[in-house]
């Protein structure tokens, strides 16, 4: 009964949307996101009340709610994990120029499929397809939705029906379920295992070879390691194999990089360019992993086999969007320097970021939240990661804010970081510490940080 009356006295969506907080919400959102959120919002309160498990309800909280559920679910978040490219997080950030190629894209109609010295049709790869030959040293270039999609389309056209032999030890599985294995299936090609987990030789190729082989796939190894006993044949010597049986090769870089990274001690990987040099005719890999571009599938090697995948039917569903194909271009032109490609592409930055410059970001946020009641912080040493699959073994020496507040745990603290405050902050825990990574938080996110801490700690729940 008194359950009953409670309900009763709930407001009616009509009054909420004549409360004066409410109107600044529908300025901003719109009319129709607030009244769908409203009712939810009353929909679950008449539940709880009816469930017994509510004894109040306050217009503040109401408001609260509305607030919560009238945001957009796609959010920004603080990425404090140190994870440079966190595939949950949305990988890598995009540079300044690609943020305002993407804006010009997307306000304005493009040549994207228009040639405008012939006014006729025009390709939309062809927009980087010329970037991407001089920065790989390929014959040709396309680019698809991502990675994924770029192996698949490969092995459709070059090789359905066929067969195509992998090494045992390169079958791999990257996370969401990308398996090598599942995609060849999709993909209507024929799997030849061939060699052991840990060693596959180049007799082991030649044996497997038929009239019935398509296609040498070598997959890059980018999200774990085999060490101890164990050899894979080299690329280039897959290539010279292949070449006594007219075979083409395949390369899945993965993580595809442009610049070589063991020059700044990290991780040796093998670029696309020295890939393209050695021979292999179709080269895939990311454009948001160590690339720094958008999510991308990027399609490199001899014209022929291009050319083919280009015209190949499954394409049209996997191709790749005017958003996609700005930030690319954007991003692509800046490695025309290297020099500029460093400063200006945010994954190569955090990668490259010197320890210095950490220590003092981590020392500015350090000072900043000890002024917080219940907090203790302190500074020290530990090591990011690359993320996305790439250099798994690599450890980036870092300095880290290591925080403990005195009535959370770790994992209350951590779940109130990224549930309670806004934006949400990621962090991770080490040590029973939460710590901050600053590889992966800008200095401007500074203050955003303090205030998030500020909120939990006068929220003051456990
Ligand atoms: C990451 C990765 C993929 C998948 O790339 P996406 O761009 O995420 O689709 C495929 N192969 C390898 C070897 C990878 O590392």
């Amino acid at each position: 009964m008194e359950e009953k009356s409670m309900v009763r006295q709930l407001p009616s969506v009509d009054e909420i949307l004549r409360w004066p907080e409410t109107a600044s919400l529908i300025a901003s959102y719109s009319r129709g996101v607030v009244v769908n959120a409203a009712r939810r919002v009353l929909d679950r309160l008449r539940e709880e009340i009816l469930s017994g498990c509510r004894e109040e309800v306050s217009s503040s909280e109401i408001i609260a709610r509305l607030r919560q559920e009238v945001r957009p679910r796609l959010r920004r978040v603080i990425n404090a994990t140190g994870v440079v490219l966190h595939t949950n997080l949305g990988r890598a950030l995009l540079s300044r120029r690609a943020q305002e190629a993407v804006k010009t894209a997307v306000a304005h109609y493009t040549n994207l499929e228009f040639n405008l010295a012939t006014g006729k049709r025009g390709e939309r790869y062809s927009l980087v397809e010329e970037l991407l030959c001089l920065l790989s040293g390929a014959e040709a270039a396309m680019v698809v939705n991502n990675n994924a999609a770029a192996v698949l389309l490969a092995l459709n056209t070059l090789a359905a029906g066929r067969e195509v032999i992998v090494s045992r030890g390169q079958l791999v599985e990257i996370g969401g379920s990308f398996r090598i294995p599942d995609v060849m299936r999709q993909s209507g090609a024929i799997l030849v295992e061939v060699g052991t987990t840990n060693k596959t030789h180049r007799r082991d190729y030649r044996e497997a070879i038929t009239e019935r082989t398509a296609l040498i796939l070598h997959v890059h190894m980018s999200n774990y390691r085999i060490i101890g006993f164990t050899s894979e044949v080299p690329v280039p010597e897959l290539v010279a194999l292949a070449r006594e049986y007219n075979l083409p090769v395949m390369s899945d870089l993965g993580s595809g990089s442009l610049i070589d990274f063991s020059r700044f001690g990290l991780p040796y990987e093998p670029t696309v360019q020295e890939t393209v040099k050695a021979g292999v005719d179709v080269v895939t890999f990311s454009g948001d992993k160590l690339l720094g571009g958008p999510q991308a599938g990027i399609i490199v090697g001899r014209r022929e086999y291009v050319e083919r995948m280009k015209r190949n039917p499954l394409n049209r569903a996997l191709r790749i969007d005017k958003m996609t194909l700005a930030a690319l271009e954007a991003t692509l032109r800046d490695y025309l320097e290297e020099e500029e490609a460093l400063q200006n592409i945010p994954t190569l930055k955090m990668l490259l970021c010197p320890p210095e410059e950490l220590r003092e970001r981590a020392e500015k946020l350090a000072q900043m939240l000890e002024g917080l009641e219940g907090i203790t912080v302190q500074v020290i040493e530990g090591f990011s990661q690359v993320g996305g699959g790439a250099m798994p073994t690599a450890q980036l020496p870092t300095w880290l804010v290591a925080v403990t507040v005195a009535s959370l745990g770790e994992s209350a603290l951590l779940k109130a970081l990224r549930s309670r405050v806004d934006p949400p902050v990621i962090a991770r825990a080490e040590k029973g510490m939460v710590v901050l990574d600053p590889r992966t938080f800008s200095e401007e996110e500074i203050p955003l940080l303090v205030e998030a801490f500020r909120q939990v700690l006068a929220e003051g729940w456990a």
